[in-house]
């Protein structure tokens, strides 16, 4: 089962949405250096439609999007909350740590792929080895120079 250790609304993970960011435990990744090593741990409250019901009733207003922060252990279980979310006319994004796109990407509007590796850096960093992708009819856009421009806007 997936949990949420924690959450929080976000503004730039997801470039142009208003993000509902679940950070999900039991991270298998295991990446050197990571940033928020306790999401390797078992904690937080099981995602369940009550949970999400929940949360959606407090931000569902003010949301464009829901990101599911990890869960590389149970990506069927990410699919099949993605289609949940979905299906309530928001946007849907995974973080994964892997390198491969999962079965089912339909259910996902945006997707970010890849470990993170200290020495090349996350996202805003033109060295990363992460890709966020944002799917357009059938095909994956490589989006990740979007944080690169604000980064020389900053
Ligand atoms: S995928 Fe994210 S949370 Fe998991 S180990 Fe890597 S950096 Fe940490």
């Amino acid at each position: 089962m997936l949990k949420v250790a924690s959450f929080d609304i976000v503004f730039q993970e997801i470039p142009g949405e208003v993000t509902l960011a679940l950070n999900l435990s039991n991270c298998p990744c295991h990446c050197p250096g990571c940033h928020s090593q306790h999401l390797a741990e078992d904690i937080g409250e099981e995602v369940n439609e009550e949970l999400l019901n929940g949360l959606l009733a407090r931000y569902g207003s003010m949301i464009t999007c829901v990101a599911f922060m990890g869960g590389d252990a149970e990506p069927e279980e990410v699919a099949k909350w993605a289609e949940w979310v979905k299906s309530r006319a928001l946007k849907t994004a995974w973080y994964s740590g892997r390198t491969s796109y999962p079965r089912n990407p339909k259910v996902l509007d945006y997707l970010k792929l890849g470990p993170y590796i200290e020495s090349l850096g996350g996202l805003k960093s033109e060295k990363t080895n992460q890709r966020l992708y944002k799917r357009e009819d059938d095909s994956w856009i490589d989006i990740t120079s979007v944080f690169w421009k604000k980064n020389l806007a900053n």
